[in-house]
C-alpha cells in the first residue's frame, strides 16, 4: 500500500520524492519576500519524520553546512520515514551574519509563539505550525556564541523520553549534557510535546570548523540509522561512548585584561588548575583563571581580551573522568581540533 504524500506549506511532496520548498516568513521592509528555505526528503517506506535543522542563532555557520552534507548523502537516497531539512532557520539573523532576530530578540527563546505576538514570537510560531509540528523527532543544530568554540557535545534531558538517551548515546559526539531546558527554547517547546529532541552544539559562530562539521553529518545519519530510517552498515568504527556529564560550569577572568590559555579545548583539568592568565597590557597586573572544579574543557572563548567575570572556560564533570577522557581523546586522535594553543 502506498504511504500518503507529505505535505508542508501546501506542497506536496510523493513518496519517493524529494523537494525544496520556500517557506515564506515575512517581508521586508524593502517590499522582498522572505523565506525559510526546507527540503524534505520522504521515503517510499513509512518511519519516523525527523527534523534536522541549523542557524536558529543565525552565525551558526557550521549547521547550515551540516545539513547541506547530509542532504548531499547518498545513505538518504533509501530514506525510511521522512527528512525534513531546513538549514536556516533564522533567515534574516544569518544575512546579518548575526545571532539574532533584527528587533535583537533570540528566536530560541520565542517558542512557542504567536501569531500576533513581535518578529520573534511570529517567525518561531510560523516554523513551529508549518514544520516543527510535523516533526517526530528533532536534532537542532548549535556552534558555540562568537568568539566561543564548543567542543562537540550533544545536550538533552535523557530521561525525558525513552528514545532521547538512545539518540544521544547513537550520535556519537564526545561529551553528553543533561543540561537543563531554556525557557523559550526549541528544545523546551518539542519536548514538553513529547518529541525527542537533541541539541548538537560544537564548534564556534561564524567560522566553518571541519571537527566540528564531519562528525555532525556522521551523528546525525548514524542517529537516523538507530530510528530505523536508513539501512546498511556502520562504515566507520563506532566511536567510545560519550560519558554523560553530570554539571559543567564556567571559569571566569579574575581581571579585566588579556588572555593567554594554557589549556586546549578537550583538555582534562583539575580543580584549581590554572587555565589560563589574564594580565594588563603592560603585565603589571595578572591574574590566573582557575578550574573550580576536576573535568574536561568543553567550551572556551577565543577572543584573547577579557573583562573581569568573563566566563572564559567552560569545565564540564563527570563521574568517570577517564572515561570520557578517553571519549575525548579518542574523538580528537579522529577530528584533530586545533584551538587555543599554538
Ligand atoms: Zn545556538
Amino acid at each position: 500500500m502506498a504511504r500518503p504524500a507529505f505535505e508542508l506549506a501546501g506542497t506536496r511532496v510523493e513518496p519517493g520524492g524529494r523537494a525544496q520548498i520556500d517557506v515564506p516568513v515575512a517581508k521586508l521592509y524593502t517590499h522582498a519576500p522572505l523565506h525559510i528555505p526546507v527540503e524534505v526528503v520522504h521515503g517510499r517506506q513509512k518511519g519516523p519524520v525527523i527534523l534536522v535543522c541549523g542557524a536558529i542563532h543565525g552565525d551558526e555557520i557550521n549547521s547550515v553546512e551540516i545539513v547541506r552534507r547530509l542532504l548531499r548523502s547518498r545513505a538518504i537516497a533509501r530514506l525510511r520515514g521522512t527528512l525534513i531539512a531546513v538549514p536556516i532557520v533564522n533567515v534574516f539573523g544569518f544575512v546579518q551574519h548575526s545571532r539574532y532576530l533584527p528587533d535583537r530578540r533570540d528566536l530560541n527563546r520565542c517558542f512557542p509563539g504567536s501569531g500576533e505576538g513581535s518578529l520573534g514570537s511570529r517567525v518561531a510560531s510560523l516554523f513551529r505550525e508549518q514544520i516543527v509540528d510535523q516533526a517526530t523527532h528533532i536534532i537542532d543544530l548549535h556552534t558555540g556564541a562568537i568568539h566561543r568554540t564548543n567542543l562537540p557535545q550533544i545536550r538533552a534531558q535523557l530521561t525525558s523520553h525513552p528514545e532521547t538517551a538512545s539518540m544521544a548515546d547513537a550520535f556519537g559526539a564526545p561529551v553528553i549534557l543533561n543540561a537543563e531546558l531554556r525557557e523559550g527554547s526549541l528544545r523546551h517547546y518539542a519536548q514538553n510535546r513529547g518529541v525527542p529532541v537533541l541539541t548538537y552544539e560544537a564548534g564556534e559562530a561564524l567560522r566553518f570548523d571541519e571537527w566540528a562539521i564531519a562528525p555532525g553529518v556522521r551523528g546525525v545519519l548514524r542517529v537516523m540509522r538507530r530510528l530505523g530510517m536508513l539501512a546498511g552498515e556502520h562504515r566507520r568504527r563506532r566511536p567510545p561512548p560519550a560519558e554523560v556529564a553530570n554539571g559543567s560550569s564556567w571559569a571566569r577572568a579574575p581581571i579585566d585584561g588579556i588572555l593567554r590559555p594554557r589549556v586546549r579545548l578537550g583538555a582534562r583539568v583539575s580543580r584549581g588548575q590554572v587555565l589560563g592568565l589574564v594580565a594588563d597590557p603592560f603585565g603589571n597586573a595578572e591574574g590566573e583563571v582557575k578550574a573550580t572544579a576536576d573535568g574536561i574543557v568543553i567550551g572556551m572563548g577565543n577572543l584573547p581580551l577579557a573583562n573581569e567575570g568573563e566566563a572564559l572556560f567552560h569545565v564540564a564533570r563527570f563521574e568517570a573522568i577517564e572515561e570520557a577522557e578517553n571519549a575525548v581523546e579518542s574523538f580528537q586522535s579522529d577530528y584533530e581540533p586545533s584551538n587555543g594553543l599554538s
